[in-house]
């Protein structure tokens, strides 16, 4: 891999990128990572790795890291926060337990405690024993307790190799979820950690994509990050969980009645609270909108045919996302009422 250091990139913004050679794409082989590391305000950044972004702030006393993402890139992430600040990490506030947020965290447990809430020892477990639980929830169609390549889709596809440590064209449970490492400490509720005069605040927004989801806020910089549910100009991803959608609504006005200036995602681009806003209203339109068709005995073929939602088509990836999360809502609140 070739570092590219610290570069400046516009308005006191100070990235580093980690890009490998173009003969890797033209080989046909995996592309190197993209790895970015980017101010958001103050002195809290964000980490891109690929598709998945995390964040860490700096202080006088050490360092808080969010989600460590995998193995390599907290390595990456650990080495760039070393050379450029010089203090050691002494937190790591976990998102939830998925694996594709949640791997690696050992990288940093030498100088940091992990933080992450009350039930995210319990949703790993579940995660390794269980092939259906979490996120790869209705990926293994043949029911064999492991994802054979023909049946990986999405993130999963994508890390297949990666994740198939022991190269038999298989994962399982512990291939998967095996490098998520429970929490040292874990919270209920809320919980403040204070390090080098500076604040966070995790706030757990009860069910939704996960039982063990953590909102952190950083009140000083008036900046909320979630991952997963918390979409910024996007669909609202994969709704088949357990949790039902008033739930998700719930937890979204939670975020949305903090006090931010901006919004930062586990995917995606940073946006605004108005940007929170429209997602909160999205949800509101597709639960209203969702339960007024069933009621009116309409399909949910008609229901996507209709102009539900219509509104946010300027989203990128509106149209399939918007299919899925109106299939998704029928599913459960058709089933709410029977
Ligand atoms: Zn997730
Ligand atoms: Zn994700």
């Amino acid at each position: 891999m070739k570092r590219l250091g610290w570069t400046s990139v516009g308005a006191g913004v100070l990235i580093a990128v980690a890009t490998g050679g173009v003969s890797f794409a033209q080989q046909g082989a995996p592309q190197p990572p993209t790895r970015v590391i980017s101010k958001i305000r103050g002195d809290l950044y964000k980490f891109q790795n690929n598709q998945h972004n995390s964040w860490f702030l700096v202080t006088s006393e050490g360092v808080i890291v969010g989600d460590p993402i995998n193995a390599e890139a907290a390595t990456w992430l650990k080495n760039e926060i070393a050379q450029r600040f010089k203090v050691p990490v002494r937190y790591l506030v976990y998102s939830h337990y998925h694996w594709d947020h949640a791997r690696g965290a050992r990288v940093f447990d030498d100088t940091a405690e992990l933080v992450g809430h009350a039930n995210m020892a319990a949703e790993i477990k579940d995660a390794v024993a269980n092939i259906q639980a979490g996120v790869t929830r209705g990926l293994d169609k043949n029911k064999d307790g492991k994802i054979e390549r023909s049946e990986a889709q999405g993130g999963t596809a994508q890390a297949f190799d990666d994740l198939d440590t022991n190269r038999d064209g298989a994962i399982d449970g512990a291939e998967i979820s095996g490098d998520v490492r429970p929490p040292e400490s874990t919270y209920t509720d809320r919980r403040t950690i204070t390090l080098g005069g500076k604040r966070v605040e995790l706030i757990h927004p009860g069910p939704n994509h996960s039982a063990d989801g953590t909102i952190v806020y950083f009140p000083a910089e008036r900046v909320v990050f979630g991952v997963d549910w918390i979409n910024v100009r996007a669909t609202a991803g994969n709704l088949v969980t357990p949790a039902p959608l008033d739930q998700w609504l719930r937890s979204l006005k939670l975020v949305e009645a903090l006090d931010f200036d901006l919004v930062a995602p586990g995917h995606g681009n940073i946006g605004t609270k108005a940007d929170m806003t429209d997602q909160v209203q999205y949800f509101e339109e597709l639960i209203k909108g969702v339960s007024a068709g069933i009621a009116a005995g309409r399909t949910v073929e008609q229901l996507q045919a209709s102009n539900l939602l219509e509104k946010y088509s300027w989203w990128p990836g509106f149209a399939q996302g918007r299919n899925a999360n109106i299939a998704a809502a029928y599913q459960q609140l058709s089933a709410g009422s029977r």
